[in-house]
């Protein structure tokens, strides 16, 4: 089903941000480097800029000595190049002067102050050509490949686009997204509660969830089951946004309005995708506007939007990698699942003995709400598999990095 989720997805066009506003958008046209980094060959320690050369045979018992040409502070540029037998001081980061060849630090030499004469530098010690020296594009050369399209932007990506001297990058837009929460026993975070009345939990947790993955949420609106009123907010929806989703009544029960409002939402299509937690779902796809139907079970609404929801804003959003990353993991204990159907089971990890550890987060209730907090992982059963036996192999997606308290 993702594939045909994704078949229906095309990239947006780019936009070009401000660096400062581009971490965690996809690059979407490689950086290629238009000059060297670093771009002069500097001293990588503070000390004596010298020609290799004339070092050649110094020793602690037949040091050579150099007299001091001037100094080179970070940002200067000597005003000529080394003579044969001269040194001159230069400070990290200061451009080499011409015709040296190695910097000597500090504290492998003397410095000879005689008073009222020219300052000279003792050197104990033959030195190798290019020793604290950063060479011109030994970083980075010109025209060489930074950064491939495609690419999550880091704060460390953007320090090498910034000193490449890009202030702006192109990256794929942020897809607008529109929530509608559904369901005559949903109440408010600050309602009180009564009796038949849940607090809607997949509000704030899709909402968030969706910024998360490069979504702006323009509107997360909790509607009641009456099926006018939902129709009217999914076209409302997919009108404010590039994709809207509704949470909850798509199922087969007597009240359930998403599942009477398909029309509304573009002719979308009711889906059972075999996935447990996560049935069942609803996608549409017109007019570059994408439309989810998520169940309301908060465990599966995690699970479809891991599964279907996310890789699709990615790929909308021009991301080269859709999914969450992945890990080889055990099994702690059996998990068992059914032949014909993905099971997502909710898990904590451990890393023993060289592998990742996986254990059911809780007993698997796709309404509990804990399994969910406490995971770090989804640990996948394929379709095939009808029980994973303790020790056995399984991908999981990782959904947090193990290590906080549960
Ligand atoms: P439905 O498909 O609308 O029957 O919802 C299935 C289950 O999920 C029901 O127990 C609902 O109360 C619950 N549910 C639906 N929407 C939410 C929500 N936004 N937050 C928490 N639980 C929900
Ligand atoms: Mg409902």
């Amino acid at each position: 089903m993702q594939v045909r989720v994704l078949a229906a997805v095309a990239p947006a066009p780019p936009e070009r941000v401000p660096l400062m506003e581009a971490r965690g958008r996809a690059l979407r046209r490689a950086v290629v480097a238009p000059h060297p980094l670093p771009p002069f060959d500097n001293a990588s320690m503070d000390g004596y800029a010298v020609r290799a050369a004339d070092c050649a045979g110094a020793s602690a018992s037949a040091p050579v000595t150099l007299p001091v040409a001037g100094v080179i502070p970070a940002g200067r540029v000597a005003p000529r190049a080394l003579g044969p037998g001269e040194a001159m001081r230069i400070m990290t980061g200061a451009m080499v002067p011409g015709d040296a060849d190695a910097v000597l630090p500090f504290e492998d030499v003397e410095r000879l102050e005689p008073p009222g004469g020219p300052e000279r530098v003792r050197i104990p010690r033959p030195v190798k050509p290019g020793e604290n020296v950063r060479a011109a594009g030994a970083d980075l050369a010109a025209g060489a490949g930074a950064l491939a399209a495609g690419r999550e932007l880091s704060a460390h990506d953007l320090a090498l686009i910034a000193s490449l001297g890009f202030p702006e990058v192109e990256v794929g837009p942020r897809p607008r997204a529109a929530l509608l929460s559904t369901g005559d026993e949903l109440l408010g975070v600050g309602e009180p509660l009564r009796p038949g009345a849940f607090r809607d939990s997949n509000l704030p947790m899709l909402a968030l969830l969706l910024e998360e993955c490069g979504a702006r949420v323009v509107s997360a609106t909790r509607v009641g089951d009456d099926p006018g009123t939902v129709a009217a907010g999914v076209r409302a929806a997919l009108a404010a946004a590039d994709v809207a989703l509704t949470i909850g009544g798509v199922s087969a029960g007597d009240f359930d309005p998403v599942r009477l409002s398909l029309e509304a939402a573009g002719g979308a299509e009711l889906w059972r995708v075999a996935m447990k937690p996560g049935r069942p779902q609803a996608f549409g796809a017109r007019g570059g506007k994408l439309f989810f139907g998520l169940p309301g079970n908060p465990g599966s609404v995690a699970c479809v939007f891991e599964t279907l929801v996310r890789p699709a804003l990615r790929k909308w959003q021009g991301f080269a990698a859709l999914d969450r990353p992945s890990l080889e993991v055990r099994c702690r204990v059996a998990i068992a699942s059914r032949s014909g159907r993905t099971d997502f089971v909710r898990a904590t990890l451990e890393w023993r003995g060289g592998a990742w550890w996986a254990a059911p987060a809780g007993e698997q209730v796709s309404g509990h709400l804990t399994p969910q907090a406490r995971a770090h992982a989804l640990v996948i059963v394929p379709e095939e598999v009808e029980r994973l036996e303790p020790g056995a192999s399984a991908r999981a997606l990782l959904l947090r990095w193990p290590g906080d308290p549960a």
